[in-house]
């Protein structure tokens, strides 16, 4: 999708839709490199931990993918970086205009799952995480002059937060692909019913992540700032 909106920037005739491409794009820049590293590790963690002890032998090869995936969070620009700019320059800095036009994107398509009697639950997981996600947009642009430490002490959470979201988002349209298709007897319906089931999973162990780093993004820079500089 980044790519697709990268292409659509420079190659749409309309300057309109092509200014809107790039500003997609470049929300989903810090994301792509930031929220997909962590989640890189994540994943080989789990790699190495369902083959046990032999995991972490190098034999299986598991190992060496979580490894592998250990730089790219560094590599990648750092977590850190990549989620101050999501924060500050891609949501903040106008005001959360832009992260809120995402957002009414991934609404619209939680109108589109309603609309289907078994993507009911998975709708309604999207649309709280998106409530989740608009709560925190409405703190960091509410609150990046007047308390700024207090919106950059939750960049990473936030960072995780938008990647939780838009990738449910994509879930999200994957189940209507999947569902269409089955109706109408095409693909392969074993693949199609078994994408189905990722997409429940992923809204029901995922994007339930949404409401608690929202609630870190909006609350939890007391803690963060509790320990004096000259302590560290
Ligand atoms: C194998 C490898 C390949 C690389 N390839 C390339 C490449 O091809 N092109 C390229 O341009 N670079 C490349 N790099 C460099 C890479 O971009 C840097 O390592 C990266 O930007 C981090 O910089 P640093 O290592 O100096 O860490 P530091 O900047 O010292 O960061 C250390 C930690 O502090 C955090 N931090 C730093 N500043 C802040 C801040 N203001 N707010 C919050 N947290 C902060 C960081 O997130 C990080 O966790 C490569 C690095 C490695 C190890």
């Amino acid at each position: 999708m980044a790519a697709a909106a990268f292409d659509q920037a420079h190659a749409d005739p309309d300057p309109v839709a092509a200014a809107e491409a790039r500003t997609f794009y470049e929300f989903l820049v810090p994301i792509v490199k930031g929220f997909s590293t962590e989640m890189s590790l994540e994943v080989t963690s789990l790699g190495v931990q369902v083959h046990g002890g032999m995991g972490f032998i190098e034999e299986t090869g598991a190992a060496q993918y979580y490894r592998d995936a250990r730089i790219l969070t560094i590599y990648e620009g750092t977590t850190a970086i990549q989620a101050n700019d999501l924060i500050g320059r891609k949501t903040a800095r106008d005001g959360g205009r832009s992260a809120l036009a995402i957002l009414a994107r991934v609404r619209a398509t939680v109108t589109e799952l309603k609309q289907s009697e078994t993507l009911a639950a998975i709708a309604t997981r999207l649309e709280q995480a998106c409530d989740a996600l608009e709560h925190a947009i409405v703190f960091i642009a509410g609150a990046a002059k007047s308390d700024p430490r207090a919106v950059y002490a939750g960049s990473v959470p936030y960072l995780m937060l938008s990647g939780v979201v838009l990738s449910g988002w994509q879930m999200g349209r994957a189940a209507l692909a999947a569902t269409h298709q089955l109706a109408a007897g095409e693909g392969d319906a074993t693949f199609l019913r078994t994408k189905l089931g990722t997409v429940r999973f992923f809204a029901d162990h995922i994007l339930t992540r949404a409401s608690g780093l929202a609630e870190t993004v909006v609350e939890g820079s007391a803690g963060t700032l509790a320990i004096e500089e000259a302590n560290f």
